[in-house]
């Protein structure tokens, strides 16, 4: 039995096999056996894996990172946002690759800063470094020349499943039957538990507490040959969103659902190189040329032969999350073909012609606020000034996530600038609104500064429930829109107007492309059921159980793939 030789291997060198520690010293072997079983492993239990393994072993380097710590002690959350999720990047054909991916993590910091992990392949060896902290203070030069080769993954971190510990810092590395594979997630699994619980019935061990492991485990129970059909069979298994980036000795995958939840790019160096990223700033940062998107439900595989598309089952109308052109996506990046930039410029204009009031100035909660405030000064032919400075250097680490701290973080991250602010009356535009708590203490801030009035107006329509598809937002009842008026918010936060972004004239602006975007944390209508979690009005959702039917198909109309049922590797065309 392939769980229990496994079981065995590690209890041999562990005197507590269930609290196997493998990645907190980001070592990792596979070995070549007969059964379709899944190995992720530490230093500690190297001598005892390589005595134990029959056939052609093959090692993954050990690589400490010497900053990584067990646990994070804490991080500032005095913005009260939804977080982001997860930023992932793939190079495949540099010989920079490893360098080049941690440039690229760096452009993608905002979208998770517990920590980052890069894995390289080279001579037919997956090698990984992966730390808690930002991608500066994982990497340095001697940790990078630990990371040789021309293809790279690689992802940064903030959890919205599993816990915040250094074994849930991908890139997850793991050897299978036919050799080693490295996996890098951005997004939710909702069926991840369901799908955990089987696995663990028929023996898989879990050595993590993400989501993302379950990949590995149906790539590795999976019976299909060869590796490509392994992925697109384990992500006919997943329900929820998921742009992922595999890596292999010898092959760069990515992946992104069908609904399409999480944007994911490609891109192309000068000297061919090719490029997947969560955002297309890092392409600009690497210069990497923006091709296209990989389209929801595709399946793209570059190796030494070129790229290959297939698809998983495609979804007639993707689920493009809204939040990343109103909070999540720097606004240099082009996400889901528009320019974010755009978009919040939009969000601000819509608002000045919707919700306009007398004022004399016009500012932004920076710096996410930034340029919706640009767009509703110009709309209303009012200066913007920069009323809020924030400051940049207040630190992570020494913020404990308590209601008490938190209020005391607002002041450390904002100071009011009073010659700005002195008996005006001010227009602050914030991009969202979750508790309304930092909301309160802004509008404080403000009128502290000798403000006359202010009114708050929000670039994003009111939040009332919870995202299930990789971004961490508070539950439903704690959401501020999901438990009181617009007016009841008004006298909550102090401020002398309050008004949103009507969903409606969001659509609008959206135009054709509006049903291709999910809105279910502003309608309550989730376009994939959360199945696993608990909701309160399950009447109010549109079921929609596409994913459950994922196969292979032929969608010839797409133009943009070409797949069989039952497909084989010669069947698949290039692009
Ligand atoms: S629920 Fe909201 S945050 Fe989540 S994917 Fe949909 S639009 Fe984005």
């Amino acid at each position: 039995m392939a769980a229990s030789n496994f079981s065995t291997l590690c209890s041999s060198s562990h005197s507590k096999p269930s609290s196997f520690p493998f990645c907190n010293t980001q070592s990792f072997i596979t070995t070549t056996n007969n059964n379709n079983t899944l190995f992720l492993s530490n230093t500690n239990s190297l001598q005892t894996l390589l005595s134990h393994s029959t056939h052609n072993p093959r090692y993954l380097l050990p690589l400490p990172c010497t900053k990584a710590t067990n646990t994070f002690a804490s991080f500032d959350d005095d913005d009260e946002k939804p977080r982001e999720e997860c930023g992932v990047v793939g190079i495949y054909g540099d010989p920079e690759a490893s360098r080049l991916c941690s440039l690229a993590l760096h452009a993608l910091q905002h979208r998770g800063q517990e920590g980052a992990g890069i894995v390289a392949a080279h001579d037919n060896l997956l090698h990984s470094v992966n730390g808690v902290g930002l991608v500066s203070d994982v990497f340095d030069e001697s940790k990078l020349s630990q990371l040789p080769g021309s293809s790279a993954i690689g992802h940064v971190r903030y959890s919205t499943a599993g816990h915040s510990k250094l074994c849930n810092v991908q890139p997850f590395v793991a050897g299978y039957r036919f050799g080693s594979v490295a996996v890098a997630h951005n997004g939710n699994f909702v069926n991840y538990r369901s799908l955990r619980a089987k696995l663990e019935d028929n023996g898989s061990i879990f050595n993590t507490t993400s989501d993302t492991e379950v990949v590995l485990h149906l790539i590795a129970t999976s019976k299909h040959r060869p590796f490509l059909l392994r992925i697109v069979d384990a992500c006919e298994n997943l329900k929820g969103a998921y742009s992922l980036v595999f890596l292999t000795e010898d092959k760069l995958v990515a992946v992104r659902d069908p609904f399409g939840f999480r944007p994911l790019v490609m891109g192309r160096r000068s000297n061919g190189a090719v490029v997947f990223a969560s955002e297309t700033c890092a392409l600009d940062l690497i210069e990497a040329t923006y091709e296209r998107e990989v389209n929801p439900g595709e399946v793209v595989v570059v190796d030494h032969t070129g790229i290959q598309s297939l698809c998983l089952v495609s979804h007639p109308e993707p689920k493009q999350c809204i939040f990343e052109h109103i909070y999540f996506a720097l606004p240099n990046s082009v996400v889901f073909g528009k320019s974010v930039y755009e978009s919040r410029r939009k969000f601000g204009e819509i608002l000045a012609t919707e919700s306009p009031v007398e004022c004399d100035v016009v500012i932004a909660v920076p710096d996410s606020g930034v340029v919706a405030a640009l767009g509703y000064a110009a709309k209303a032919g009012v200066p913007f000034q920069q009323g809020l400075i924030r400051s940049h250097y207040v630190g992570r680490t020494f913020i404990e996530p308590s209601q008490k701290i938190r209020d005391f973080g607002v002041k450390l991250k904002l100071s009011p600038v009073r010659a700005v602010l002195e008996g005006k009356r001010v227009v602050v535009v914030d991009d969202s609104i979750v508790r309304g708590t930092t909301s309160s203490k802004i509008v404080r801030l403000i009128k502290e500064a000798g403000a006359k009035e202010v009114h708050v107006r929000i670039a994003c329509p009111p939040i009332i429930g919870s995202c299930y598809y990789g971004v961490d937002t508070p539950s439903k009842e704690e959401l501020i829109s999901n438990r009181m008026s617009v007016e009841e918010m008004k006298e909550f936060i102090g401020c002398d107007s309050l008004a949103f972004l009507p969903l409606d004239r969001l659509k609008m602006l959206l135009e054709d492309d509006s049903p291709n975007y999910c809105y279910a944390c502003f309608s309550g209508k989730y376009p994939v059921q959360p199945e696993e979690h608990e909701t309160t009005s399950l009447h109010e959702f549109d079921w929609d159980d596409a994913l459950n039917n994922g196969s292979l198909k032929p969608i010839e109309e797409e133009g943009w793939v070409r797949n069989q049922e039952g497909v084989s590797e010669d069947k698949i065309v290039s692009v």
